[in-house]
């Protein structure tokens, strides 16, 4: 308790000191701040004020003279300059805060796309090889096809069992392949479609 009064006995004795040295102006009216004016130092920029050029009151006043060196007062200046860079700093640690949870979604997404790559990695060979499988079938369906005689126009009468003669008679009497079934070697003989019972439709024989 001693130690602390002790402490304000110096500080008013240094605010005395402050305020009974002559060369001092207060800093908004350019005028001297005599020993028996109010007045008040800014604890950030240093400066002198007459109380009433700041518009402090006298209980404010009363109330900082006789507080603890802990209590700072801040000229209307810097008291403003300190509100903006506050300000700024609260922006800085918002958009902060945005990057790390940015940061974190993008770190999630490239996990994912490691996961998708690594799948598509085992299932690459697969994929793959059921394509080139396809495309060959594809081909070899082709080379099949390239031997092929298609016939339009014949009877269709939904009953294939007589196709085989007529197409024999057709290659015989009508190309005249006299040895049809030695020249021409037939594997299958279908009808392309489904049998409709209509006579403008006629299924072409393959
Ligand atoms: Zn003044
Ligand atoms: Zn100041």
């Amino acid at each position: 308790m001693a130690a602390k009064n002790n402490c304000k006995k110096a500080r008013r004795e240094k605010q005395r000191q402050n305020m009974s040295d002559s060369e001092e102006m207060c800093e908004d009216c350019n005028k001297e701040v005599s020993p028996d004016d109010k007045a008040l130092v800014c604890s950030l920029c240093d400066n002198r004020f007459h109380i009433k050029c700041q518009r402090v009151s006298v209980a404010d006043y009363d109330f900082l003279i006789k507080s603890d060196d802990g209590i700072q007062w801040f000229c209307k200046s810097c008291k403003g300059a300190s509100q903006k860079v506050y300000k700024m700093l609260n922006l800085v640690h918002k958009r902060q805060d945005q990057l790390e949870s940015e940061i974190k979604n993008l770190s999630k997404n490239v996990q994912d796309c490691n996961g998708n790559i690594t799948d598509l990695k085992a299932n690459l060979h697969s994929v793959v090889s059921g394509t080139v499988k396809d495309i060959l079938d594809e081909r070899h369906e082709e080379s099949v096809r390239e031997n092929n005689l298609i016939f339009v126009n014949l009877i269709d009468n939904g009953n294939t069992s007589n196709d085989k003669d007529t197409l024999k008679s057709i290659l015989e009497n009508i190309l005249g392949l006299t040895d049809a079934s030695g020249q021409v070697k037939i594997t299958s003989i279908t009808r392309l479609g489904k049998f409709a019972n209509t006579s403008e439709k006629v299924r072409p024989l393959r």
